[in-house]
């Protein structure tokens, strides 16, 4: 049974991400969700938090580890075992940049191969940047991300 990574920027975890994870773990036999340190990202959580995060959302998941990377995808999943990524697709905005990414990993790595899944309809609006401008002007993010990002974003922003 494969094992598959799924590789993001986690800034942080939201309900669209718990989705996918949770859709990964009926197909794969194991899902480690592994964040990118990512330099050319200015990110509003650390990785360390992004981690925790992560880690505190996923508590009841089973066959799901969280890690981190600094460096190629396709690396890291060799590195761990995995035969796969698993990447989002929300609409077609993402199609294109997905796209590439899956045939550049490819050609990096032939036998690593890229699995793009669906959300539910609900998610398909839903990103961490819309998340961090909502929780940044005070906005309810409760609906759309775990109860510990609700905390987390509070704690940043200083709001109740
Ligand atoms: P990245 O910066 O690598 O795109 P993200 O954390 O934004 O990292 O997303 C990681 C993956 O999860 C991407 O494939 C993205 O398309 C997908 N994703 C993000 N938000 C959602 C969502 N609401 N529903 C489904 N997939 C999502």
């Amino acid at each position: 049974m494969a094992k598959v990574i799924y590789p993001g920027t986690f800034d942080p975890v939201t309900n669209g991400h718990l989705d996918i994870i949770k859709r990964a773990v009926e197909l794969f036999e194991e899902v480690i969700v592994t964040v990118a340190k990512n330099p050319s990202k200015t990110c509003l959580f650390t990785i360390e938090e992004r981690v925790e995060m992560l880690k505190e959302s996923l508590k009841g998941f089973n066959r799901v580890k969280v890690d981190w990377f600094d460096g190629l995808v396709v690396e890291h999943a060799r590195n761990v075992g995995a035969v796969g990524i698993i990447r989002g697709l929300r609409a077609v905005s993402d199609f294109e940049y997905e796209f590439q990414m899956a045939l550049m990993n490819r050609k990096l790595a032939d036998d690593i191969t890229t699995i793009l899944l669906m959300p539910h309809a609900r998610y398909t609006y839903l990103n961490s940047t819309i998340v961090r401008n909502l929780a940044q002007f005070n906005g309810k993010v409760s609906d759309f991300v775990p109860e510990i990002v609700d905390k987390k974003l509070k704690e940043k922003f200083g709001s109740k």
